[in-house]
């Protein structure tokens, strides 16, 4: 080949390489950005903040202090951002006593009666810390424990991965338990947790995150206007010290029919006695009695905003709590009181007590299992 043979093919190559990194820079880029700043100090240890940014609004922060999701921002139908889940600005303020706000919540999401609970004929006891019951993990739950961090940083998804070394007998539960959270945002404004969990002993996990949501922005007022479409028939009853009965209660036509879209205000007043046991919603829904596949159950849109939050799970549950017992003595981020039914919680998990119903699906975790959970909470506005 010539030497002006030679130059024309090479600059058809270029050309081409040129029409290829065109087309490359065509597909939608991933604008997600991930950083890591000091949130503070416990005990001599460093606690980190990782923020996660998807370049269409949506900002997302979590500490690895209890897993905690301190931020969620996410834009409204005119593009105005707002942070939507309860929380506070510093790490001192989530030292202090709080109803679990953004944390993972285990080794036991929700409660067992009178912290009591046998494996195969061995008897276990939990700490008491809500009425006769042991709620959410006990006293020093993984909502108070600092975990590992990794960053996750793949082309589509910007996260951490956070894990922790549960250890035999820690609150009274059996087994080295190691258990991991990721955590992910997305380009398509989503934000999904997935659990994972070995153990080396036969022991009962239930892991859930215990964010409150306001979709008006953390702290504007109340959630009783949202519209919740919960596809649920069934939901488990409680009693006054809201451990379930164990039976199923069918929805239809009650208060606790969001089947078809309402307002969560609607009958939260009603004098039906579940209502009044939780003060308003605080209750077990059933999705599914066996399934395992993620899958849409819930859409909460509220009106003024525009925003609309659809939640999937694996789960075969969801905790319904309206904040019910937030009294507006908490003073949260922007120096705002959360008052009674300021946020909601949807807390996908398995039934509360399970491990004293042995019909419902079960929490027991054998050292040949590998324990998986995930759920997706995605933001769009109508
Ligand atoms: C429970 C509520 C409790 C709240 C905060 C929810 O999961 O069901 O009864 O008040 O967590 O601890």
């Amino acid at each position: 080949m010539s030497y002006l043979q030679n130059i024309f093919v090479c600059s058809i190559l270029f050309s081409l390489l040129i029409s290829c990194d065109v087309k490359k820079d065509n597909t939608p880029q991933m604008n997600l950005t991930l950083k890591k700043e000091d949130f503070g100090r416990i005990g001599g240890e460093t606690v980190h903040l990782y923020t996660m940014e998807n370049g269409q609004g949506v900002k997302v922060a979590i500490t690895n202090y209890g897993g905690i999701i301190t931020q969620l921002h996410v834009p409204d139908k005119d593009g105005n951002i707002e942070d939507i889940v309860l929380g506070f600005d510093s790490l001192q303020e989530y030292l202090s006593d709080h109803p679990y706000f953004g944390a993972i919540v285990g080794r036991y999401g929700n409660r067992i009666a009178n912290g009591a609970f046998s494996i195969s004929g061995k008897n276990f006891t939990l700490p008491i810390n809500n009425g006769p019951n042991s709620l959410h993990g006990g006293v020093n739950g993984f909502d108070k424990k600092v975990w590992q961090a990794q960053e996750i940083l793949t082309r589509t998804e910007k996260g951490v991965e956070l894990s922790y070394l549960s250890k035999d007998g820690e609150e009274g539960y059996p087994g080295n338990v190691h258990v991991t959270v990721r955590y992910t945002l997305n380009s398509e404004n989503e934000l999904g947790i997935s659990y994972f969990a070995k153990t080396d002993s036969p022991t009962i996990l239930n892991l859930t995150n215990h964010s409150y949501f306001n979709l008006r922005g953390a702290g504007n007022g109340d959630i009783l206007g949202h519209q919740l479409k919960l596809y649920a028939d069934q939901f488990t009853p409680v009693d006054s010290t809201l451990i379930p009965t164990g039976e199923y209660q069918n929805v239809l036509n009650g208060p606790f029919d969001f089947t078809t879209q309402k307002a969560i205000g609607k009958d939260i007043e009603s004098e039906n006695i579940q209502i009044q046991y939780g003060g308003g919603y605080d209750h077990n829904f059933v999705l599914s009695k066996n399934s395992g596949e993620l899958k849409s159950f819930a859409k909460i849109f509220e009106p003024e905003s525009g925003r609309l939050m659809e939640v999937f799970t694996t789960e075969p549950g969801v905790q319904f709590y309206t904040g019910n017992f937030l009294d507006g003595s908490i003073i949260g981020k922007k120096n705002k009181p959360y008052k009674k039914q300021f946020g909601f919680c949807l807390e996908t998990q398995h039934f509360p007590d399970s491990p004293n119903h042995s019909h419902f699906p079960s929490t027991t975790l054998l050292p040949d299992e590998k324990y998986h959970s995930e759920t997706v909470y995605k933001f769009s506005t109508l």
